[in-house]
């Protein structure tokens, strides 16, 4: 990366102690997976605070049937090659947020396979009618603790069966009311399937500095199963947000380069070498 300043790290949201520790570190790729644009955070933007930042951004647009609700979704190889149109000739690279199980019908492999990865996460469950439940707006009521947690790794293990992802985002996230009790409700366990199930199916781990997860337990058992990692941000309403949390967490993981996600050849991405599950 570029030489900064102290009070260019301060403006660029990466605290000088964070990023001197990354560089200490060795060349570990600084690489923002989970941006999306907004009104309010262009693809002009994006690509300037990239540059500013020397953190190159992964850019998603959320993918998948209409049914999803989102402002933008893409539904079809048309609107997606419009996307991929977009980001073309820009120093990013070109994602997907992928929404719900059934996204994959939605695409044929060849054009997803042209992205440089798709992503997704587990914070959309189906209710008891099956309908979509996004467990981080208001009101998300995830009933009681222990059942609950039964429930969501059971999800968490069918999105990322299912799904042939690149990146599985926000590993761990508990909805809010559960949220204080994280260290007591992700026992090894419960973390243990989940884990099996990215190494089995080779998806990458997010380090998330958006929610500050996964915490190390998970991060140690992930580490130990040989799983990559990637950086997010996930920003919402704004620009990218830092990456502090990232790069702490690399440093007190002691990831090296080698443990990080790359983008795959278009033959290797996961939408090519994995098996539907139906
Ligand atoms: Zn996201």
């Amino acid at each position: 990366m570029r030489h900064l300043s102290r009070r260019d790290f301060l403006f660029a949201g990466i605290s000088a102690p964070a990023a001197l520790a990354a560089s200490a570190a060795s060349s570990l790729p600084l690489v923002d997976y989970h941006v999306h644009l907004n009104p309010s955070f262009t693809l002009d933007d994006a690509v300037a605070l990239s540059a500013q930042r020397g953190v190159k951004f992964g850019i998603a647009e959320h993918a998948g049937t209409k049914e999803n609700k989102y402002r933008v979704i893409l539904s079809d190889d048309r609107e997606l090659e419009q996307w991929m149109a977009r980001l073309e000739g820009k120093p990013v690279y070109k994602g997907i947020q992928a929404e719900w199980l059934d996204w994959m019908s939605c695409f044929s492999k060849e054009t997803v396979a042209r992205l440089d990865f798709v992503l997704s996460d587990a914070m959309t469950i189906p209710g008891p009618n099956g309908e979509r439940l996004m467990m981080w707006l208001r009101g998300f009521d995830p009933g009681d603790p222990q059942e609950f947690m039964d429930r969501y790794v059971a999800w968490n293990v069918k999105v990322i069966e299912t799904e042939p992802l690149d990146i599985f985002a926000h590993p761990t996230w508990l909805p809010a009311p559960l949220d204080r009790n994280y260290d007591a409700l992700w026992t090894p366990e419960r973390m243990k399937p989940i884990v099996a199930a990215l190494k089995r199916t080779g998806t990458a781990v997010e380090i998330d500095s958006a929610y500050d997860i996964p915490r190390m337990p998970f991060l140690e058992m992930a580490k130990d199963a040989g799983l990559k990692f990637s950086f997010g941000s996930n920003s919402g309403a704004g620009p990218a947000n830092a990456m502090d949390f990232c790069l702490d967490t690399a440093r007190n993981l002691k990831l090296a380069k080698k443990d990080f996600f790359v983008p795959a050849p278009r033959a290797r991405k996961p939408i090519m070498r994995r098996r539907a599950v139906s």
